[in-house]
């Protein structure tokens, strides 16, 4: 822990020759403060980290410039001065009170845009957790194909007090962080209990269980288990993968009595 740098000399002596940054952040945090009297709110110290990232800015000038300015000038709304770089909106009369109605309508267009952007981005947590688990239900190893995947919530909702829920390890961690979500299958999921909090990632337990429910699966289906089971060790060892098996007996290799090709290769 350094000393309290109280007075504008020390403050200097800090921004240059103390002051170690990888980043833009330090700099932008002090000058903001500076300017701003030395007190600002998280909120507005955030946007001036955003602001202060030239090149997300100019992304967003080059945004402005094409698609919003040229529709909005079509449609009457504002005009652009190219000497003085400034954007005018064309209604300046009328009562005053319009201009609350107006902000309003803005905000509730807003936050619908939000809402469809965290769809989205939930939508795409979805895709990695399935993607993570092997396309695979963490419960029972069912494959997408065979029966719709879910995200459930390992420390169910309900459970949840301002969001947060306390995890097996007694952790606190936001109900809908990854932690603690968990791909299952319809069947699995519709037989957890609303209150049930049982954790079914994978462990070696869970994952023996899978295996020899597949290989069950497979053998019902007339492939020949032993040869799977080969093949799969020799794709393990060729990734290094497999000191485990090491002293382990050698599964018996024969020739394929019925060669079929699998759409999805492991990872
Ligand atoms: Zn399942």
């Amino acid at each position: 822990m350094s000393s309290t740098k109280s007075t504008y000399e020390d403050l200097l002596t800090f921004v240059k020759y103390e002051m170690e940054t990888s980043a833009n952040y330090q700099p932008l945090i002090i000058r903001a403060l500076l300017k701003s009297g030395g007190k600002m709110t998280a909120l507005d110290l955030s946007k001036e980290l955003m602001l202060g990232n030239d090149l997300e800015v100019g992304k967003y000038r080059s945004i402005l410039m094409r698609y919003p300015k040229k529709t909005l000038m079509k449609r009457g709304i504002i005009q652009y001065d190219r000497k003085s770089k400034v954007f005018e909106l064309l209604a300046r009369s009328g009562e005053e009170r319009m201009i609350e109605q107006i902000v309003e309508c803005c905000d509730r267009e807003l936050a619908k845009w939000r809402l469809a952007v965290q769809r989205t981005e939930s939508s795409s947590l979805r895709y990695d957790l399935i993607d993570e688990a092997g396309g695979r239900c963490q419960a029972c190893g069912a494959l997408a194909h065979n029966s719709p995947l879910h995200i459930d919530h390992i420390v169910p909702k309900d459970l949840a007090k301002r969001g947060r829920v306390a995890t097996a390890d007694g952790q606190r961690i936001d109900v809908e962080s990854r932690e603690n979500l968990q791909v299952l299958c319809e069947t699995c999921n519709c037989g957890k209990r609303a209150s049930s909090r049982t954790d079914f990632r994978p462990s070696e337990e869970r994952l023996l269980e899978s295996l020899i429910a597949t290989l069950g699966h497979a053998a019902d289906l007339g492939y020949d288990v032993n040869s799977m089971t080969a093949t799969a060790q020799g794709r393990f060892r060729s990734r290094d993968h497999l000191t485990a098996a090491d002293g382990h007996s050698r599964v018996r290799t024969r020739a394929p009595t019925k060669k079929r090709t699998s759409g999805r290769e492991s990872r």
